[in-house]
């Protein structure tokens, strides 16, 4: 499996995909991070028997066939879309922006993006030795250490949904994510020893750790507390590129890292963004449900694109810090949907890691709009729960 210099490993990360084309032209399987404006197919010429008709009526088919033409222009409003790409975060990220007429995107836009981007991973990578969050890793100070605002904001965020799981979910789970091989060190594809497991196990603990905001600040209660926030970054950056974009002035838009999406407002076309969950079959790009997101964010955590297969058996890189192993097989992936993609990013994995009995309740409980794909005996085919918060989300099947 690759492996990567970034916050989170992969381009191996499970995708909501913006649908290529329009729903009834879903056989087509939409390419792996590609993203499309919703469009309709051209509109088909009428199907007329020519020699059945007199010239009259050809005059007026021809008529016909203009009329149908500019309509068929009305119809098919020119795409508007202004659309940049680039690498983070083991991925690529991209912009889908839609300038309202008459305004320009800034020709320095795409740097603009890359920048940011850089900079959080500068920030929150455990992936690069030397950004502010692996120098924090390193550090055995036990006493509050100054950090910056963003890397504060994060953890803060990591340390509520650590809360609300009661550890199921735990950005002091490092130690266990590189023990299993997930982590920036090369794939060992074995499973570890029991006492090496139990030796990480000890390292974990999110009440260890604090945050505070004025003046920002970490603190750990253990010299070698580890924090890994590949759970949720990409979720922070999705929010931030959204931020960038609409500084600038745009309010149509989509912006993606991987798998993890927010949009706003309408395509280059005008229609409403539509957006597809991938069926997580590992190996496979197929369709599992179109969605109608609207103003939100989508994120999907699961266990098809990362992990290692061994005896049978799949070991994922959502880690249970309560067993000090990759979770069980009963929820292949779960994806979120709300305003902010950090917290739906945060939610996607913590829900996967509390699994589907415990995840479902606590989806209910604090109101998440939340779709588990669940795999059946056989492994191959699936069946889906989700919260009625989702259901307005949902496109028939
Ligand atoms: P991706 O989009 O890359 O699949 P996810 O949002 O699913 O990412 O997060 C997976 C990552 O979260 C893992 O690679 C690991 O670094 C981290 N992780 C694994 N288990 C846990 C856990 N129980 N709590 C918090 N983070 C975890
Ligand atoms: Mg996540």
């Amino acid at each position: 499996m690759a492996r990567r210099l970034s916050v989170v490993p992969d381009s191996a990360a499970p995708a909501t995909l913006l649908w290529p084309f329009a729903r009834r032209r879903a056989k087509v399987k939409p390419r792996r991070d590609a993203f499309y404006p919703v469009s309709f197919a051209p509109l088909a010429p009428a199907n007329f028997a020519l020699s059945s008709i007199g010239r009259r009526s050809l005059r007026f088919v021809f008529v016909l066939s203009i009329c149908a033409l500019l309509a068929a222009c009305e119809f098919e409003p020119p795409d508007r879309t202004v659309r940049f790409t680039g690498s983070t975060m083991g991925t690529t990220y991209e912009l889908k922006l839609v300038p309202p007429p008459g305004q320009t995107v800034p020709t320095d836009f795409n740097r603009q993006a890359a920048a940011l981007l850089a900079g959080i991973n500068q920030k929150m990578s455990t992936y690069d030795p030397e950004s502010e969050l692996s120098r924090f890793n390193r550090n055995p100070s036990t006493d509050w250490v100054a950090v910056s605002p963003e890397l504060r904001e994060v953890v803060a965020a990591g340390l509520r949904a650590s809360e609300w799981t009661g550890g199921a979910f735990d950005i002091t789970v490092g130690p266990l994510v590189n023990l299993w091989g997930f982590g920036p060190e090369p794939h060992q594809d074995r499973i570890p020893s029991e006492d090496a497991i139990r030796q990480a196990r000890e390292r974990v603990g999110f009440r260890r750790l604090r945050a505070r905001a004025e003046p920002p600040a970490l603190k750990k209660d253990r010299p070698d507390l580890y924090v890994d926030l590949s759970a949720l970054a990409k979720g922070y950056g999705v929010d931030r590129l959204a931020e960038l974009v609409e500084a600038s002035g745009i309010g149509n838009y989509l912006v993606a890292i991987g798998g993890d999406l927010r949009a706003k407002g309408h395509n280059g076309k005008g229609r409403p963004w539509t957006v597809a969950i991938e069926r997580p079959t590992p190996g496979q790009r197929a369709v599992e449900r179109l969605l109608k997101i609207g103003d939100h964010a989508v994120s999907t955590a699961g266990d098809y694109r990362n992990f290692f297969e061994r005896d049978g058996r799949r070991y994922s890189h959502v880690i249970d810090p309560r067993t000090g192993w990759p979770v069980p097989q009963t929820v292949a992936s779960v994806t979120v949907i709300d305003r902010r993609d950090l917290d739906a990013d945060a939610a996607d994995t913590a829900l996967m890691a509390a699994g589907e009995e415990a995840g479902f309740r606590l989806a209910r409980e604090r109101h998440i709009a939340a779709l588990f794909i669940l795999p059946d005996a056989d492994g191959r085919t699936f069946r889906e729960r989700h919260t009625p918060e989702f259901e307005p989300f949902l496109l028939p099947p």
